[in-house]
């Protein structure tokens, strides 16, 4: 018998119907013996739509007034799971944020959790029943509800499950796993059976979207097992087909490279002639920093005549706010401003590189076979990423998929 955490994104509870489809898979945990916290998302699509409102209420709204509008979505989806379960003779009550208490900061719109009391939460499952939590949803020490942050239900159920002490957290979502590439590229592509919570994160931020990446921290910081399945598939959680993140030391076929991220919305900026001086970096970046623009990848050439080159990349979004920022609140003197907004970032990413020597040149002669130009590298202890032309990247995606030998079954 385990205490397990079963919460189910937005697609898995978008409309009566699958609701129910969400319901019988936690009846069958039930009647396994499971002890179960169910955590919902909103139905699909009304977080959107109730983010829309405040918006055309205002642009300017007041964030305490936004938490309470954009939590309701989970709200009606926590008291019609709790009615399904009880219609399936399973006894469920739904528990909101303010009633467990889950206590957040104040942070309006992306509050951090801070505590969970589950005195009341383990008294009821101890005498057999599901709670029923709405993700997303918190209160703050001033008893205002708090939301903590687009795609927040997945911190929503690993905080749970951290602080109950659950043995795992099932995440039912649209894809049955995560996968050694996007499988829409790469058809060859297959569902990893375990990753470490480092890959996750790295594999999220990199375009990989299936877990907020709070979550995959908080389970890292906590030791929470996380499954990613998916809840259109006959298998419950316990059954554990799904991809299992957990600790580095629970994998014993440790690949040399777990899989091949690829982020297409990607811009390089090169600010050409800056004076190589002490500071320059801090005046070109602080700036930058202050406007939230996230500066990705970083260069500086090799300076000639006290000038030099700083090259970094930006989301395609934010280039524009970019360059205006670099042209009017740097300061800086340089000859000109090159950007290139048709890149891609390919990555590849795998524990076992931390402990092998030649995965950065497999990657460098895989690319140039293809007669695929690099425009930037950079690397970090587990993950090796490139700046190529965006329209190469499926060709250099499916290239390096079978270069690692991730393609065999
Ligand atoms: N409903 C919220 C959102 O769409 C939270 C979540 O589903 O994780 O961002
Ligand atoms: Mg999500």
């Amino acid at each position: 018998m385990a205490l397990i955490v079963a919460k189910f994104g937005g697609t898995s509870v978008a409309d009566i119907e699958r609701i129910e489809r969400a319901a019988d898979k936690v009846a069958r945990e039930v009647e396994a013996g499971h002890k179960v916290v169910v955590v919902v998302s909103a139905m699909s699509g009304v977080t959107n739509t109730l983010v829309g409102y405040c918006s055309d209420i205002s642009p300017m709204h007041d964030l305490r007034e936004y938490d309470t509008v954009v939590s309701s979505g989970e709200q009606i989806t926590a008291g019609l799971m709790a009615m399904a379960l009880q219609k399936r003779g399973v006894s469920a009550r739904s528990w909101l944020g303010w009633q467990i208490p889950i206590l957040t900061d104040n942070i309006h719109g992306k509050a951090r959790i801070e505590n969970i009391d589950t005195e009341e939460l383990h008294k009821r499952l101890d005498s057999g029943e599901v709670a029923v939590v709405p993700g997303f949803q918190g209160v703050t020490e001033h008893n205002r509800v708090a939301t903590l942050g687009r795609g927040g239900s997945d911190t929503s159920a690993v905080g749970l499950a951290a602080a109950l002490k659950a043995d795992r957290c099932d995440i039912y979502t649209d894809v049955s796993g995560v996968y050694t590439a996007d499988p829409r590229i790469v058809p060859a592509a297959k569902k990893i059976h375990k990753i470490s919570y480092e890959e996750m994160l790295e594999l999220a931020s990199l375009g990989s979207k299936v877990l907020q990446t709070r979550s995959v921290e908080m389970g890292a910081k906590n030791g929470v097992p996380i499954q990613v399945l998916s809840s259109f598939e006959e298998d419950v959680g316990s059954a554990r087909k799904g991809t299992l993140v957990t600790t580095e030391d629970q994998i014993m076929e440790q690949e040399l490279v777990s899989g091949i991220a690829h982020n297409s919305d990607e811009a390089k900026i090169t600010v050409v002639g800056v004076e190589d001086v002490p500071g320059v970096a801090a005046r070109l970046f602080d700036p930058l920093a202050k406007a939230s623009v996230n500066v990705d990848m970083i260069v500086q050439n090799i300076a000639t005549d006290g000038r030099t080159d700083m090259t970094f990349t930006v989301p395609r979004g934010e280039l524009d706010l970019a360059v205006k920022t670099l042209k009017d609140d740097t300061g800086l003197s340089y000859s000109d401003i090159v950007v290139n907004d048709n890149l891609a970032k390919i990555s590849v990413v795998g524990i076992g590189m931390k402990s092998h020597a030649g995965v950065a040149n497999t990657m460098f002669r895989t690319l140039a076979e293809k007669n695929i130009n690099i425009h930037v590298i950079s690397t970090s202890e587990i993950k090796i990423s490139v700046l190529i032309e965006a329209d190469y990247t499926e060709l250099a995606v499916r290239s390096l998929h079978a270069a690692y030998g991730l393609d065999e079954s």
